[in-house]
């Protein structure tokens, strides 16, 4: 079965087609960053828009790069959430139309479950069960997962997302929009020794996160450090060095007590952050100390992607699952409500 995966929910279009027995055969992501940067955010509307005009082209891209003819697509898999509305109804109409047009079965998929699933189009890929840690710009979740759409949240961020808090405290050290991945090249350069954040939650029992008081403790740190600084630059790379410690430290505790209470020994990250140099090295090396595995995507399947969308999708469809011609996207929609779906991995 070859699926066709469209994700619109935020600033990048991403569009993959999928095959059962092939793998991944073509993928393709444009990046609104250069339009939202001048605005320090995502712009909605905009966002929106620049998906109308992208999508379509990048669907012929794959196409024609994985010489695939409309008809010898499947299903088509588009994200139906979460997510800003207006952004995943433009790929939610076009998916919805297109296998309408093909004949062809269509489905909405979780944006989150996408994230989930794309460390198993890697190999070796992990077996179930495991522990995953979602690590994105608008999530941090701990999930317990026996299968597809087999979910049990164990905790997660009761305030801003570990991304969120990385883009934040970018734009509080004056870094470009998106934040994260400019804080961690500031922070290549900072002495660890010099400022010690804390590590939110970490003193009490439990598997829930907040990260909303780090950036407001960068913040404070930049404040005080600056005007008696010699050399801001370094003060600056500093503070980053000693956030994105902070950060990384307080996900490894959290991930090492989430496997312990799960009774699993296989963890999986995605989602942006889980591109993050140095909370890879530091959680590898942690579970590896337990005994325990640790896997991801590849860097450019962390941050979104339609390959993610194409692979759930593929799962769904072949397991007989699609939706009416009716679709709805939801901006807001909970992990655990999903199906479960009985996997290739346990056919
Ligand atoms: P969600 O998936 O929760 O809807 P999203 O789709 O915006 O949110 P992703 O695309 O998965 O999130 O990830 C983007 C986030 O990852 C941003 O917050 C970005 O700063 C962060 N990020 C990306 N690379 C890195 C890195 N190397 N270090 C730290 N953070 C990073
Ligand atoms: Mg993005
Ligand atoms: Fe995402």
């Amino acid at each position: 079965m070859r699926v066709l995966g469209i994700e619109t929910s935020c600033d990048e279009t991403g569009v993959a087609i999928y095959d059962g027995d092939l793998g991944l055969i073509a993928h393709a992501v444009y990046s609104q960053i250069e339009i939202h940067a001048q605005y320090g955010g995502v712009v909605p509307e905009l966002a929106s828009r620049d998906h109308v005009r992208k999508t379509l082209p990048l669907i012929h891209q794959v196409l024609e790069e994985s010489e695939t003819t409309p008809s010898s697509i499947d299903g088509v898999a588009y994200t139906a959430g979460p997510g800003l509305i207006g952004a995943l109804l433009v790929g939610s109409a076009l998916g919805r139309s297109l296998a309408w047009a093909w004949g062809r079965p269509a489905i909405g998929v979780h944006h989150m479950e996408g994230h989930l699933l794309a460390p198993l189009i890697e190999t070796p890929a992990p077996e179930f069960p495991f522990v995953a840690l979602l690590v994105s710009g608008g999530h941090t979740q701990l999930v317990d997962v026996a299968g597809i759409g087999d979910y049990r949240v164990l905790g997660e961020s009761l305030d801003d997302a570990a991304g969120e808090a990385f883009d934040k405290t970018a734009k509080i050290l004056d870094l470009p929009y998106p934040g994260g991945p400019e804080l961690a090249k500031l922070a290549e350069h900072g002495d660890p020794a010099r400022f010690r954040f804390p590590r939110p939650m970490t003193d009490r029992p439990g598997l829930e996160f907040s990260f909303s008081g780090l950036k407001t403790f960068a913040l404070n740190c930049l404040r005080t450090e600056l005007p008696k600084a010699e050399d801001p630059e370094q003060t600056r790379a500093d503070i980053a060095r000693a956030f994105e410690d902070a950060v990384v430290d307080t996900l490894v505790i959290k991930c090492r007590r989430a496997l312990k209470t799960a009774g699993r020994r296989r963890l999986v990250l995605a989602g942006g952050v889980s591109a993050n140099r140095r909370l890879r090295e530091r959680m590898n090396a942690a579970i590896a100390a337990e005994g325990g595995e640790t896997y991801y995507p590849r860097p450019n399947f962390c941050t979104d992607n339609g390959a993610m969308i194409a692979y759930a999708g593929w799962h769904r469809l072949q397991a007989g699952q699609h939706e009416p011609l009716s679709f709805r996207p939801k901006a807001r929609w909970p992990m655990e409500g999903l199906s479960r779906v009985q996997s290739a991995t346990q056919l």
